[in-house]
């Protein structure tokens, strides 16, 4: 299959420039366009041999369920069975933006989309292109990141070129992609809006709005104990990973730069090709390996912003090892580290300490 691939400058388009994508789509075709978090792989949400298509292009496994993208509140009655109170509170405080909220589904919405689940998820984007799109084709859109599974989450539409061309119907090329980071995915079936997947809207911010908000327990003993298995099937999976081995190296900072460097000397020493992750603040310390700048330690943002884009750069530089820095857990910090781990694979040291 040829791959379409559209250029939009997002401050001059018009609708009738999305004509040619919304008619793929209405025809069960996958376009792949920005949203504010990342780059999505959309397909009718409705039609499940459209969302059949996406696992394949993907090579995504078939019971890890897909985001549905709507417009206005309207459209969520169309998907979920229930809408409780507090769903409403948080879509009144986050929509249009990075919140996924998982429902009871409706009928209507087919297993090949929830990946046999009863349940549904749904997200409102704020990104322009993202809501026009919807528009113009009528449609819901079911769409994961549009990366091939395990690899990334594309940020910029060229990583969505490397991943996925010739695999789907077009590419609409809007820039690079804002926040940097998945949505985070809240659970609104149950008592209490349980979180599955740490993201931009922190839980301290739905807090704010709603009151009591958790974490799926899976995520916070990830690192301790395999026994739990996340509720969000997605997040069982290896993830993010770049070809070479990453290891993140946690603790106080004066022993992480020491620690790196060390590490990093003993892989050039050893012929390898060295990458280290290091921050605005660090990437004057490191004198050997290829040093790259994730983002500023004084700006959480520019590293979740800078995440997926860099552990790219590492595969095009073609590294073996790769060592990072650790960041703190706190608000974004969650997400953060979240998607880092994954994508060591777990593989931490503590600087001074044990490798875990
Ligand atoms: P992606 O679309 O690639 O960003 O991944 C979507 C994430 O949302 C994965 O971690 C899924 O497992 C999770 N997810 C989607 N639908 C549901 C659902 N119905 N229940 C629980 N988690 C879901
Ligand atoms: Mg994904």
């Amino acid at each position: 299959m040829k791959t379409k691939y559209q250029v939009i400058d997002l401050n001059h388009y018009t609708e009738a420039d999305l004509a040619e994508a919304g008619r793929i789509i209405c025809e069960g075709g996958l376009v792949a366009f920005p949203t504010e978090t990342v780059y999505g792989l959309g397909a009718d949400a409705l039609q499940e041999e459209a969302a059949r298509k996406i696992y394949a292009a993907k090579g995504r496994p078939s019971d890890n369920p897909l985001i549905v993208h709507i417009t206005k509140m309207e459209d969520l009655e169309a998907l979920a069975e229930e809408v409780p109170e507090c769903a409403r509170k948080l879509a009144g405080a986050f929509w249009p933006g990075p919140l996924t909220m998982v429902f009871p589904k409706k009928p209507a919405v087919p297993y090949g989309t929830t990946g046999g689940l009863d349940t549904v998820a749904v997200r409102m984007p704020s990104h322009p292109l993202a809501r026009d799109l919807i528009r113009v084709s009528g449609r819901f859109l079911a769409a994961p990141s549009a990366n091939a599974s395990g690899r990334p989450s594309p940020t910029r539409a060229s990583h969505v070129k490397d991943d996925l061309d010739g695999r789907i119907d077009m590419i609409l090329d809007g820039g690079e992609v804002n926040i940097g980071l998945e949505s985070t995915v809240v659970d609104v079936t149950g008592e209490v809006p349980t979180i599955l997947r740490p993201g931009y809207v922190t839980q301290e911010m739905m807090q704010r709005v709603v009151g009591r908000v958790e974490i799926d327990r899976a995520i916070l003993e990830e690192n301790v104990d395999r026994h739990f298995v996340p509720k969000a099937p997605g997040m069982k999976y290896r993830h993010y990973a770049p070809k070479g081995s990453l290891t993140v190296v946690e603790g106080e900072e004066e022993a992480v730069i020491r620690e790196i460097c060390r590490l990093a000397e003993e892989g050039v020493k050893a012929g390898k090709r060295v990458g280290i992750i290091a921050t605005e603040e660090t990437a004057g310390r490191y004198p050997a390996g290829m040093v790259r700048v994730i983002g500023s330690r004084a700006d959480e943002e520019s590293v979740a912003h800078g995440l997926f884009a860099i552990l790219r750069e590492f595969d095009d530089l073609e590294a073996q090892l790769i060592y990072s820095e650790g960041f703190g857990e706190q608000g974004l910090g969650r997400a953060i580290m979240n998607r880092l781990l994954k994508a060591a694979g777990h593989q931490v040291i503590t600087a001074g300490g044990e490798k875990v």
